[in-house]
């Protein structure tokens, strides 16, 4: 049988994505490897590259307070409320070139494809790439859309980066000024909504054959410490009975778990780090420290299961005489994607050909930070073996011409 013709576009945006994606990926402070950090000589050449694609497709752009990359296309009046699309575009260490840009980089498309034209619509459309969402330099992340959400919390600026300088000292080399971070704040009211694009960061839509889908939560997440003490003792002289094992009374923990979160739908929880002491190979653990992830789409549900895993813990650390602490070190609501953004994003994929798809976000993203002014909703685009936040990350070119085409649909068809 003959191959299928594929049929001509009107437009693909695909490849114009792709060069650009290349462009902003050799944007690093290193050569062989991709690292894009807050406030660094990186962050201002990726700017001034994103604001003259901006300004390329009929948008006005400047940087904000932050360091974000601000574009605005106008509607068919001025001053109209904008439907807000975006993304990041500072990288994790050794990064991939998809995670944030596409989604920034796609947006400025959709928006030169409208100028080219010459369509104008009844909202503005504001295309924002945020300078700081995965955190790596001051360990705190968001930044870029807490600030545009008029959420950033001012006391960070005395935190300090590897090197020793401070996010206000970062801040003024770089030409902005630390005390008018409240200038990049934007109200409510001049948002219909956010729309972020994004590439999926897991093996979803690989799975279930599609290129694009919809987005139904961020998941919120809870971390939990945890530290089991026991008896170190000699490895040869005591008996297994008399042990207080501090390492496999954790590892009974840690199997208890993997069990518990694969047997209730959609909970994943993971244990990251583990630490025993006094670590030797003939010494019996007396003290163990382990970290747990626990990350669901619905906070009750979050909830119920961080107490069950917590229970199970406490009884594994009673039955083996171990001293438990248990410390919540860190906690994040989950996000829900509005629901008649989301029908209207279904729509857009219904309407490329392909069946609407609903998976909730395991990853964080600037939505999180958005929520507090406007609707969110997402847009993921399969990756490539699910794989992210690694040089490998890669997205084939027909999937980002998909993600650009369900996007510019949704724009084109927006219902406020
Ligand atoms: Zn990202």
């Amino acid at each position: 049988m003959e191959a299928e013709i594929a049929q001509p576009r009107n437009s693909s945006l695909g490849g114009e994505i792709i060069g650009r994606i290349d462009a902003l990926g050799a944007i690093s402070e290193t050569t062989d490897n991709l690292t894009r950090i807050f406030l660094t000589p990186e962050h201002r050449a990726a700017a001034d590259l994103i604001l003259s694609w901006m300004r390329d497709a009929g948008m006005r752009a400047q940087l904000d307070a932050i360091g974000n990359v601000c574009g605005r296309y106008e509607g068919e009046r001025p001053a109209l409320p904008c439907l807000m699309l975006g993304s990041h575009y500072d990288t994790v260490r050794d990064a991939g070139k998809w995670d944030g840009p596409l989604g920034l980089i796609t947006a400025i498309s959709c928006v030169a494809d409208l100028h080219k034209r010459g369509r104008r619509l009844p909202f503005a459309i504001e295309v924002i790439g945020f300078a700081d969402e995965e955190g790596v330099r001051f360990a705190s992340t968001l930044l870029g859309s807490r600030a545009v959400a008029g959420t950033f919390d001012e006391s960070l600026l005395g935190s300090r980066d590897h090197a020793g300088v401070t996010m206000r000292e970062a801040l003024t080399q770089f030409g902005l000024d630390p005390e008018h971070i409240g200038a990049a704040a934007r109200a409510r009211s001049e948002l219909l909504a956010y729309v972020e694009l994004h590439i999926e960061q897991g093996p979803v839509l690989e799975a279930e054959n599609l290129p694009v889908g919809v987005v139904s939560a961020i998941s919120g997440a809870t971390r939990l410490s945890v530290g089991l003490a026991g008896m170190a003792g000699h490895a040869g002289t005591v008996p297994m009975a008399l042990r207080r094992d501090a390492l496999a009374g954790a590892a009974e923990c840690i199997v208890a778990i993997e069990q518990f979160c694969r047997t209730d739908q959609g909970l994943v929880g993971t244990v990251g780090y583990i630490n025993a002491m006094p670590g030797a190979t003939n010494v019996i653990p007396g003290r163990v420290s382990f970290t747990v992830d626990i990350r669901t789409a619905s906070d009750s549900h979050r909830k119920l299961a961080v107490a069950d895993i917590v229970r199970q813990i406490e009884n594994i650390a009673k039955r083996r005489q171990l001293v438990l602490q248990v410390h919540v070190t860190h906690e994040n609501r989950t996000v829900p994607c509005a629901s008649w953004l989301k029908r209207q994003v279904a729509e857009a994929v219904g309407a490329e050909g392909y069946r609407a798809f609903e998976l909730p976000s395991g990853a964080g993203h600037d939505g999180m930070a958005m929520i507090d002014i406007a609707d969110v909703a997402m847009v993921f685009v399969r990756c490539r073996g699910g794989i992210s936040h690694h040089p490998d990350e890669h997205v084939e070119t027909a999937d980002a011409d998909t993600g650009a085409r369900v996007l510019l649909r949704l724009i084109e068809g927006f219902r406020m």
